[in-house]
């Protein structure tokens, strides 16, 4: 089994350094991530420069753009055969309900999703880098997953509880959760006395009942939402149609 590996927390992030460790026991790995830290990036391809590919004494490459940059080049160019499955994380921080909109975790596993490849995003939802072990451990047990009944490619959303593996309950398949609005922006001035801003924190969870992302990880089960990219509101078209005429 071949496997691509890429984050949004950079190529140095503890996460990724644990999810290589973990499949390398079981697949030919690949690691194609940022440079840096490009948590946020969502879906963003770099166009208005070139980009540069350099290898760490680790064997990891980096990249100095976003995580959907690095999965487009490794699958365009690094990798001369196709991998099986393209794993995205582990990620530093949640990434459930409205949030996935903004990951550039789940992003990197879904430029592998629109390549026709199977991937999946791993996110530990506490910032900590607590129980990594427990993370990696559960990362693999997914890879080695045949998802027999899924069609490919699929996209998944994997959300694992920072506690010891022993600890963890169980998996759940899920849907995304809800949020209410963002935090107010953060206001601050600079040096120079001019107006900045911070973004600030997501809302509290709307949507946190059960059969939700949030719910799951709140009783200590890892979350599994399978996602589509399709935007379309199909329910609205026939309406819109009506309105238009
Ligand atoms: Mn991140």
């Amino acid at each position: 089994m071949r496997i691509l590996i890429s984050n949004d927390d950079g190529y140095l992030a503890p996460g990724i350094v644990a999810l290589a460790n973990a499949l390398r026991e079981i697949a030919e790995i690949t690691v194609v991530a940022p440079d840096s830290n490009r948590s946020g990036a969502s879906n963003a391809l770099t166009l208005d420069r070139p980009l540069s590919v350099q290898r760490a004494d680790n064997g990891f490459y980096f990249v100095n753009g976003t995580p959907s940059d690095c999965v487009h080049i490794a699958l365009t160019s690094l990798m001369p055969v196709l991998p099986d499955l393209v794993v995205s994380g582990i990620n530093q921080g949640q990434n459930m309900g409205d949030d996935t909109l903004y990951s550039g975790t789940v992003a990197a596993a879904t430029e592998a999703f629109l390549f026709g490849i199977p991937a999946i995003a791993f996110s530990q939802v506490d910032k900590a880098w607590s129980h990594l072990d427990s993370a990696a451990r559960i990362a693999r047990e997914f890879a080695q997953r045949d998802f027999a009944r899924f069609s490919r490619p699929f996209l998944l959303n994997v959300n694992i509880p920072n506690v010891p593996y022993a600890e963890i309950k169980g998996t759940r398949a899920t849907r995304l959760g809800k949020r209410h609005v963002s935090e107010p922006v953060i206001q601050a001035t600079d040096p120079h006395g001019r107006q900045i801003y911070w973004i600030g924190p997501p809302g509290a969870a709307k949507d946190a009942g059960e059969g939700s992302d949030f719910h799951a990880t709140s009783e200590n089960y890892v979350s599994v939402t399978p996602l589509q990219v399709d935007l379309t509101n199909y329910s609205q078209i026939h309406d819109l149609a009506r309105d238009l005429t």
